[in-house]
């Protein structure tokens, strides 16, 4: 109830208070000092305030009952326009072109407040609502009525202000549902993005992902990263033994292992397979080792319920701006085939991969 969307409301509804007072007080003086004040408007304006501020107060010490302060300062404000125009325009048809000019133009501030206070299907109902029962009546027993009824001015700024409000409530509907609509795009958009960055068997984060992460890091020159690539020992047999399902928890098990060990700013994705490669930013060769015997070391001490004793060899590269990820990856997965070939279970590094530079030209040339 108290999240960040409801505190914003809050506040939202505290601005609109103090600023309808502020108003409301303001016209009050002006208008009581220049005599040119509305009988009607000399009880309703000081009613207004009190509207405002029991808000206000509600709002302060009794931040829960935030509906009523709402309910109170919309229905307070809107009750004051409908009758208002209803009064100077049917009961009383004074024919005070600033009155009843100065009402109408305050009057899309109640609209713009239900669409920014309540849900879209309330704020037009709402908005609509207040439209039919003051401007409506007024622009209609004209048209009934004819010219003589007002005066000329009078009930042309009617008719122009009918419009001018209804333009406004149709904008501010249109406005929302377009809204609500790019909101819906934008969160799908979002979702899908994660997902194509997702493995969807694990959770962690897939190739594609990871390559964006690579990016990210690059994007630093200064960045000094350790490069894991890490692969579950014999998993072929795994599968052979207990079948492609057991493969598949085995897989699970042993991402949610490396997340378990990971620091803050660490990342892991699944490079392919029963292969996984985690990025440690802003870490030294030694610190890498370590991130990488401890995850060694979980795996191989606890038993997987179905396949039993799991071991993962890793093999780790330094990768800083003098190489490529590429190059770095290519060390990476250098130093994992020396842990395969020095008896697996274990972790290997190379503590130099430009050593490997020149090799790796060579390959590919
Ligand atoms: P090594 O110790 O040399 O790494 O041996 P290994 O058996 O782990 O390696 P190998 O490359 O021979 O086998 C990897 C196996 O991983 C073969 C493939 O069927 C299996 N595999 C790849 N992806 C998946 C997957 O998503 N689920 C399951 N269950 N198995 C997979
Ligand atoms: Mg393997
Ligand atoms: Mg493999």
């Amino acid at each position: 109830m108290d999240g960040p969307l409801h505190k914003r409301r809050r506040s939202v509804l505290s601005l609109l208070a103090a600023g309808g007072l502020l108003c409301v007080g303001s016209l009050w003086w002006f208008e009581t000092a220049t005599g040119i004040i509305a009988e009607f408007d000399r009880y309703a304006y000081p009613a207004l305030m009190l509207v405002f501020i029991c808000s206000l107060v509600i709002l302060r010490l009794f931040p829960k009952r935030f509906s009523l302060a709402l309910l109170g300062c919309y229905f307070g404000a809107s009750l004051y326009f409908v009758a208002a125009i209803t009064t100077f325009t049917l009961l009383q048809a004074q024919n005070n072109l600033y009155i009843v000019a100065n009402t109408l133009q305050w009057m899309p501030l109640i609209y713009v407040a239900a669409f920014v206070l309540f849900q879209q299907r309330h704020a037009i109902v709402l908005s609509g609502g207040v439209f039919l029962a003051s401007v409506v009546p007024s622009c209609l027993t004209l048209l009934l009525k004819g010219p003589g009824f007002w005066s000329l001015e009078l009930g042309a700024l009617l008719i122009n202000a009918g419009a001018v409000h209804l333009l406004v409530i149709l904008s501010l509907s249109f406005f929302t549902v377009l809204h609500a609509q790019f909101e819906q795009a934008r969160v799908k958009a979002a979702v899908m993005e994660s997902s194509a960055h997702t493995d969807p068997l694990t959770g962690v984060a897939n190739r594609r992902g990871m390559e964006a992460a690579f990016r990210r890091i690059q994007a630093d020159p200064a960045h000094s990263t350790v490069l894991v690539l890490l692969d579950v020992d014999y998993f072929k047999s795994v599968n052979d033994r207990f079948g492609h399902y057991a493969g598949d928890e085995v897989l699970r098990w042993v991402a949610s292992s490396i997340t378990s060990q990971l620091r803050p700013g660490d990342l892991v994705g699944r490079w392919g397979g029963e292969e996984f490669v985690i990025a440690a930013p802003n870490t030294s060769l030694s610190d890498g080792v370590q991130l990488a015997e401890r995850i060694r070391q979980v795996i191989c001490a606890k038993e997987h319920l179905i396949a039993g004793p799991v071991t993962i060899s890793a093999g780790l590269a330094a990768w800083t701006s003098a190489l490529s990820v590429e190059e770095a990856l290519r060390s990476a997965d250098h130093a994992l085939y020396l842990a395969k070939a020095n008896g697996r279970n274990r972790i290997e590094a190379i503590k130099d991969p430009q050593v490997l530079r020149p090799l790796a030209r060579q390959v590919t040339a």
